[in-house]
This record gives structure tokens, sequence and C-alpha cells, in this order.
């Protein structure tokens, strides 16, 4: 037996692992420390009550024989499908039919299981610093990766790659850097993608925090990317689904890769669960639209009052505009992990070292606003302190 020697020689997830063992050291000698957790980039609200009344729901109806309902369809029942085309795409004039829509469990899984749609090698392109998931599974796959650094000289959109790779993974509004970019800034990318017969998987994990009516909700706004992109969705950030599991996938059929990946998911994917696609659903009623758009203006004013808090104490700081993480460089003299230790045992912050994201990472650190309004404010009054 062969093993897949890739996975074999991935490092740990050395950046929050690091993380919590050097908070858990802190807080061993420090008990009485009050820690002020600005690192993580999970939801802190708990979900809307029209929308775990919904999943209540659908837990009764699996106890009666009436409503009683066994596997679902792989793709995903239709009228969440359904609800996707006609909300999500068809208001920005984006026209996708019920079987280019799939349903997951999360932005995650499929995040790294699209990369079976290519043959094992080839190239990625990877913007750096990144989401440390695409890295991960490119190199599960043993493919060559090819970093596009994102840095304060080129405002943290990189240019398209100058040498022909396969696929492209983009996020937008990326994590950690918080940058967004314009439906002109996008345009290059499709161009490429068409060129070089390259694909991209464009992960709009936090489309809910963009704010800017002009701004690109999606991949498909930019004319052609419908044969050259793959889109990834989630609840979890846009309507607090991170315990709950469930997102959407978008294979147009002029990918030519739309037919692969439903044989791929029929095969490997049993479907999202019944209770979590109905508590999806019901972020599309009008009270849960109100519900999310509730708890997304809460974290975007943790990010305003975070960027600004920060800029007004002397901080360089970029992002939290349309994404809830802000991206702050370090004072002269540190780096971005000996700036997290500082932070830690100075003001009792804990923020995410920006190095743990990739080279280009070095230098900063990553300020999440999936944090009370309080926390935010007693962390800028630590941070003024310091001074
Ligand atoms: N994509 C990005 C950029 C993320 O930051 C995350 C989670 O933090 C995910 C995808 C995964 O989301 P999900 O909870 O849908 O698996």
């Amino acid at each position: 037996m062969q093993i897949n020697n890739y996975l074999n020689r991935l490092e740990g997830n050395y950046l929050f692992t690091e993380i919590v063992n050097r908070t858990q050291a802190y807080q061993a000698e420090h008990p009485e420390a009050e820690v002020l957790r600005l690192g993580v980039g999970d939801i802190t609200l708990p979900l809307p009550a029209v929308i775990t009344d919904a999943m209540h729901r659908a837990v009764d109806d699996l106890s009666h024989a009436e409503t009683f309902r066994g596997y679902g369809p792989e793709l995903g029942y239709e009228w969440l499908r359904r609800k996707i085309i006609d909300h999500d795409y068809a208001p920005r004039g984006i026209r996708f039919t019920l079987d280019e829509v799939f349903i997951s469990d999360g932005a995650g899984s499929d995040l790294g299981n699209l990369s079976e749609l290519f043959a094992p090698g080839g190239r990625v392109a990877i913007l750096d610093p990144s989401y440390p998931a695409y890295i991960d599974t490119s190199r599960m796959a043993g493919r060559e990766i090819v970093y596009l650094p994102c840095t304060r000289e080129n405002g943290f959109v990189p240019a398209v790659p100058d040498e022909p790779v396969d696929i492209i993974y983009l996020c937008f509004p990326n994590n950690p850097t918080g940058t967004m970019l314009t439906r002109e800034q996008l345009r290059p990318w499709v161009d490429y993608a068409l060129r070089h017969k390259a694909i991209i998987i464009y992960d709009a994990a936090y489309e809910g925090f963009i704010d800017n009516p002009e701004l690109p909700h999606s991949i498909y706004e930019v004319q052609g990317a419908d044969r050259c992109a793959i889109e990834v969705r989630s609840y979890s950030k846009t309507a607090g689904f991170t315990a709950v599991r469930c997102g959407y996938t978008v294979v147009p059929r002029a990918t030519g890769l739309n037919a692969m990946w439903k044989r791929r998911q029929c095969t490997k994917f049993n479907g999202a669960s019944y209770i979590s696609q109905r508590g999806a659903e019901a972020v599309y009623t009008p009270e849960g639209q109100a519900a999310i758009r509730a708890n997304l203006s809460h974290y975007k004013a943790t990010a305003r009052l975070l960027r600004e808090g920060l800029q007004a104490l002397g901080y360089e700081v970029f992002g939290g505009e349309h994404a809830p993480y802000i991206w702050c460089r370090v004072p002269e003299g540190y780096t971005s992990w000996s700036y997290f230790d500082y932070l830690l045992h100075e003001a009792r912050i804990v923020c995410t070292p920006g190095a743990g994201f990739g080279e280009s990472g070095e230098g900063y650190v990553r300020f999440s606003a999936f944090s009370a309004r309080e926390n935010c404010e007693k962390a800028l009054k630590r941070l003024k302190n310091l001074a």
C-alpha cells in the first residue's frame, strides 16, 4: 500500500495551534487576566430565531410519518436551489439553471473537493497571504503553487500570473486582508482564465459583508466568467451557520465541468442535511433577511470601530470595510509573531499573526470583528494605554 506522501508531508496547522498554545500558556501564568480574543474568524452572535424555528420545524417533520424524509437529492433540495437562483443571482442579471447550483455542507468541503475535478499535478495560483485551505488542498494533490504577493505596494490586489497556471483561487472579500475588488479589477482574471483555459475557484464566503452596491457580489458579474469560474458560497459568515454547516457551489455548464461535478457529488456526497437546508431556506424570507442584515450590521459596526480606532492610534490599517477583518501593519521593529506576543503579554489581546497566512503576511496582524463591541472598545483602550 502506498500512502499519499503529499498529504503525509504537510506541516501541522501551525498557525491556530500555536495561537492557542501561546494564549493558554499566558492564561496559565495569569489566571486572573481577562484576555480579549480578536483573532478568530468565527461568528459570535446566536442564530436568529427565524432560522432556528425553521430548523425546529424541520426536526418535527422528521418525527412524523406524513412529513418524514430520508435521503435528499445529492444536489440539494430544489426549493433551496430555486431561492439561491432567484435571490442571490437573478437580481444581478445572472441566470443559472437549477442543475448548476449544488448545496454543500459549507464552503470548506467544496473548496477542497473541487480539486478532484483536475488532473493530479498542475499549477495553482494562490494569493499570498491567503486562507490556508487553498494551499493545503493544492499540496495534497501534488500541485505546484505559484504565489501571487498581495502587498501594501499593490494595494493587496495582485497582478494576474505572468506564466500559465491551471487553477486560480480567488477570495473576495478577502480573508485575511479584507480587500475587495471592483468589477474592473476582476476583469483581467476572467480574461486570463479564458486565455489560458484555467479555472478560477472564486471563494465568496464573505459576500454578505459587501456594502457598496457598485461592487461585484459574484464573479459572474464579469462577462465570460460562466465559462471559466466556479463560485463557492457559504451561509457560515453571512447567516451565522458555522455550526449548522450549509453553503453552495455554482458550477456553470459553460465551464464543461458541471456533469463531472454532479457525478462526483452523487458518488461521494449524500447531500447536506434536511434540517440545515430548511434553516438556509429561512434566510431568504423577509424576516430572515432582516435578521441576518441586523447581525451583519453588528459585525460591520465593530469592524468600523476597530478600523477607525486603530487608525486614530496611528496604526496603518487595511480592510474592515467590506469584510470582518482588519489587516494591520505592526510597528517598526516587530515581526507579526513578536507583535502577537507583545499584545498578548502587554494588552491581553489575541490577534492573528499575518505571517501565518503566507510570506507576504509578515509584518501584519489580523484583527477580527467577530467580537462584542464592548470587547473591541476595551481592546482599543488597552492599545491606547500602550502608546
Ligand atoms: N473561505 C474562507 C475565506 C473562510 O475564511 C472560511 C472560514 O473561515 C471558509 C471558506 C470556510 O467556510 P465554511 O464554514 O462554509 O466551511
